[in-house]
C-alpha cells in the first residue's frame, strides 16, 4: 500500500499562544514535507501512524502503508492523537483544545476517569481506548463520529 495522509475536519480551535508554542517546537525540529505543505505539527512520531494537528486544528494521520487506518478514523482517535501530544511536544496547554466535560457526563468505567489504563505485567500505561484519554463519555459527544474529510496520497 503506499503512504497516505488521513486528514479530518477541523475539530480543535488553537489559541495564538498554543500556535507561538507549536511554530518555536517546529523551527527546532527537522524541516517535515508534512509539517510544511499542510500547515501542521507533529503531536505523536509513531507506535502506529504518526499525528499531526494543523493550524486550523485538523488531525492528520500520516500512514505509512503498514497501518492502514483508512478513512474510518473517529473522534476519539483524533482526541487520542491530542492526548498523546501534551507529554510528546511537553505543551501542557494543548490540553485546553479537548472538549469540555458536559453535566451529562459519565466517567470512563475502563479508565476509572484517569484516561489511562494500566496493563498487568507492563510498568508502562496506555492511553484509554474506551475514551480516548478524555476519562468521560456522553452521549452528547459522538466520539464513534467519523471526522475524515479526506485521504490523500502522502508527500513523502
Ligand atoms: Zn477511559
Amino acid at each position: 500500500m503506499d503512504s497516505q495522509l488521513v486528514v479530518s475536519r477541523p475539530l480543535f480551535k488553537l489559541t495564538e499562544q498554543q500556535l507561538v508554542l507549536l511554530r518555536q517546537r517546529r523551527s527546532e525540529c527537522s524541516s517535515d514535507p508534512i509539517a510544511n505543505e499542510y500547515d501542521a505539527f507533529m503531536l505523536y512520531p509513531g507506535m502506529g501512524p504518526a499525528i499531526y494537528i494543523t493550524a486550523d486544528g485538523r488531525i492528520i494521520w500520516y500512514d505509512y502503508g503498514e497501518w492502514g487506518v483508512g478513512d474510518s478514523l473517529t473522534l476519539k482517535d483524533a482526541i487520542f492523537g491530542v492526548v498523546a501530544g501534551i507529554p510528546e511536544t511537553r505543551i501542557e496547554s494543548l490540553r485546553e483544545v479537548l472538549p469540555r466535560r458536559p453535566n451529562d457526563s459519565t466517567t470512563c468505567k475502563l479508565c476509572d476517569g484517569s484516561g489511562r489504563m494500566q496493563v498487568p505485567m507492563l510498568t508502562k500505561s496506555f492511553i484509554c481506548s474506551d475514551c480516548g484519554g478524555l476519562g468521560w463519555q456522553s452521549n452528547s459527544m459522538p466520539l464513534d463520529e467519523v471526522i475524515v474529510n479526506r485521504v490523500v496520497p502522502a508527500p513523502v
